[in-house]
């Protein structure tokens, strides 16, 4: 049976590293895109990392309940659509990286759907990690810093959690969840 997998955790914890490696490493998975109203960064394509769409076409999709779920963050609208992922669900199993309020979401409606966190060794590191991506301003940064906390307070309504230390050692922790 394909398998409905939510991976959460801080921005910059490596949610897109590790499920980006899992799709290389396991052909009957595969990734949902997002909906999101957020400019695309350098090297994003429409498509490929999200469905990038303007505020008042995601609105619309909201009224039409075209959304699994969806949530406000960042001052930006993102959201999981319904009929890609249960399109996708009929051939592979279906990663969401979507953030705590989100797969929380998804698990009232989907109650089969696993739940997996990722933890960062520490604080320091996912800052760290987030300056080096070179991706935001150290402003966004700290925004995503103070949300941390937020979202780590959640762990315990997620089925499991897998700390990112090393790469690799967490990407099998992560597959072996998945694949049990
Ligand atoms: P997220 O999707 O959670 O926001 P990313 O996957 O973009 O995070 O990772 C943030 C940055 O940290 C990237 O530059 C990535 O290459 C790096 N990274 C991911 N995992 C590790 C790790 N285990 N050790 C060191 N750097 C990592
Ligand atoms: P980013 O802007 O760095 O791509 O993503 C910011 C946050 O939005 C991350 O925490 C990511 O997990 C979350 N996110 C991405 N797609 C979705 C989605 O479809 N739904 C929800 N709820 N969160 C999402």
């Amino acid at each position: 049976m394909n398998k409905l997998v939510v991976i959460s955790g801080p921005s910059g914890v490596g949610k897109g590293t590790i499920a980006k490696a899992l799709i290389e490493r396991n052909k009957d998975m595969a990734l949902s895109i997002s909906c999101t109203t957020r400019a695309p960064r350098i090297g994003e394509k429409n498509g490929r990392e999200y469905f990038f769409i303007p505020k008042e076409e995601f609105k619309e999709k909201i009224a039409n309940n075209g959304f699994l779920e969806y949530s406000e963050h960042f001052e930006n609208y993102y959201g999981t659509p319904k009929d890609f992922v249960l399109e996708k669900l009929k051939e592979k199993t279906v990663i969401l990286e979507i953030d705590v309020n989100g797969g929380l979401k998804v698990k009232e409606n989907m109650p089969e759907a696993v739940l997996i966190m990722i933890l960062p060794p520490s604080l320091e590191e996912v800052r760290n990690r987030l300056i080096k991506r070179n991706t935001e301003s150290l402003e966004k940064i700290e925004k995503r810093m103070q949300r941390i906390e937020f979202e780590l307070g959640k762990k315990e309504q997620y089925d499991y959690s897998v700390v990112n230390d090393k790469l690799q050692v967490a990407i099998e922790e992560v597959e072996n969840i998945i694949k049990k």
